[in-house]
């Protein structure tokens, strides 16, 4: 079977990464597909099933959990769990394409440790804290509570920058989309 690569790009919520990653993904020579993770929590907004994530109540998550089923799962925030399937994987690899995630920073770097030449780990940096308050603001997705508890999630998360392979500040969109495309392009050359 075609082993890819895994390009795991991680950030605090409200940094842009997703942005980013969809940038990418629409670049077609980087040969790219989306790990499409499953989740606990709630559809937000115009998320579809199966395309944005596979959503899953708590029970059924757990029981996937006990089946061994995760390459890795976290709690993201309490009772919001969060997980790649092994058969997102084998589904990608199996199309011959690589393999590009858009995880928390717990999670990117288990797949680092876990697969540490396989995989290019991204950290997305915002300009500053109040930059993400703003953000997640303007978004509109979630109550101030959840953007409370997002940004002090930022703070930790932003002292583990330093594990992952490469840090790219997303300032001015656009500079960190060629960045991230430049790096992602070195990693897959043959
Ligand atoms: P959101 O609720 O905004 O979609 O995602 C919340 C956080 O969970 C984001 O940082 C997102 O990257 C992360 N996340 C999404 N899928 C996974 C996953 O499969 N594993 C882990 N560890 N984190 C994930």
């Amino acid at each position: 079977m075609f082993k890819g690569k895994l390009i795991v790009f991680s950030a605090p919520s409200g940094a842009g990464k997703t942005t980013i990653v969809k940038h990418l993904l629409e670049q077609k020579e980087l040969n790219l597909a989306f790990s499409v993770s499953a989740t606990s929590r709630p559809k937000r907004g115009a998320e579809v099933e199966g395309k944005d994530y596979y959503f899953l109540s708590t029970e059924a998550f757990k029981s996937q959990i006990e089946a061994e089923a995760f390459l890795e799962w976290e709690e993201v925030y309490k009772d919001n769990f969060y997980g790649t399937l092994n058969s997102e994987v084998a589904r990608i690899w199996a199309v011959g394409k690589h393999v590009i995630f858009d995880i928390d920073v717990a999670g990117g770097l288990h797949i680092k440790n876990k697969f540490p030449d396989q995989t290019l780990s991204v950290f997305i940096k915002p300009p500053s804290i109040d930059a993400l308050k703003i953000r997640l603001k303007k978004r509109k997705t979630e109550s101030d509570d959840k953007i409370n508890m997002r940004i002090s999630k930022a703070s930790e998360e932003l002292s583990k920058a330093r594990l992952f392979d490469c840090n790219i500040e997303n300032v001015i969109l656009e500079n960190a989309q060629r960045e991230a495309y430049q790096t992602v392009l070195n990693f897959i050359k043959p």
